[in-house]
Parts: structure tokens; C-alpha cells; sequence
């Protein structure tokens, strides 16, 4: 599966323990990131990323763009929702294509745990009969 990691910067710390945390998880999957968040993953977990933009700088649109070709599986996002993003319409799109997509999304740690955990059990496995269809 593919799964884009973001965070705000306020919620890279977080990001860092559950991405070090679900490893074993992860290592499993293609892993995409916006560019700062990416690198901190890649330094503290050594996991292969690939990495876009900075978000402010068009990383959160190139993930969407992944999401708008239905190459995007699953979304884990730890917004800051006490902090004014100068990027919020992007942020904003990012969250409505999953919802046009039926993209799974998380956008706090709580519910990241819910679909990280579903993703080992395979409850996500409808995601490639949905590809499969487009083909
Ligand atoms: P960053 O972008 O990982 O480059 O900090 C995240 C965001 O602000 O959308």
C-alpha cells in the first residue's frame, strides 16, 4: 500500500514516535512524505521515503495529485489545529480529495493507531480491488 505521512510542524514529534512506534508496520508499505517531515522520519527510522515539496511549498498538492490518480491508499496527517497554516487551502484540498476518493485519512494520532492497526489485519485490502477495477 502507499501511505503519505505529513505533519505540522508542531506535530513532527509526535509523528516521529508513532512512525518509530509502527515500524514493523511500515516497512511494509511504499512510504511518501512532504519533504521536512519525510527527512526527520527518514533520519530517526531509517525507512525508505519519498519525499515531495515542503508542504507550504506544494508538498501537501503533490500528494494530492497522487490522491486525484487513486494512487494514494491511505493518508496519515497530524495537523496543528491550534496554529494559522499560510498553506491551509492546500491543506484543505488535501483533506476534501481524500473524502471525493474515500481515501482512508487520520488526522490525529488516535485515529492513525485505528487504521495503522486495520492496515496489519488487511482490513485495507479493498483498496486494491478498487485499483484493480481501473485497470
Ligand atoms: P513539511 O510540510 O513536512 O515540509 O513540514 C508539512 C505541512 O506543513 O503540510
Amino acid at each position: 500500500m502507499k501511505i503519505a505521512i505529513i505533519a505540522h510542524d508542531k506535530k513532527k514529534d509526535d509523528m516521529a514516535r508513532f512512525v518509530t512506534a509502527y515500524q514493523h508496520i511500515f516497512k511494509l508499505h511504499q512510504l511518501f512524505a512532504t519533504g521536512t517531515t519525510g527527512l526527520r522520519i527518514q533520519n530517526e527510522t531509517g525507512l525508505p521515503i519519498t519525499r515531495f515539496q515542503s508542504g507550504p511549498l506544494g508538498g501537501d498538492q503533490q500528494i494530492g495529485a497522487m490522491i486525484a490518480n487513486n494512487e494514494m491508499d491511505l493518508v496519515i496527517f497530524f495537523r496543528d489545529p491550534l496554529t494559522a497554516q499560510p498553506h491551509e487551502p492546500d491543506v484543505s484540498a488535501l483533506i476534501r480529495l481524500c473524502d471525493v476518493y474515500s481515501v482512508p485519512l487520520a488526522t490525529n494520532m488516535g485515529s492513525a493507531e485505528v487504521l495503522v492497526r486495520g492496515l496489519m489485519n488487511g482490513d485495507m485490502d479493498w483498496r486494491k480491488i478498487v485499483k484493480k477495477e481501473e485497470e
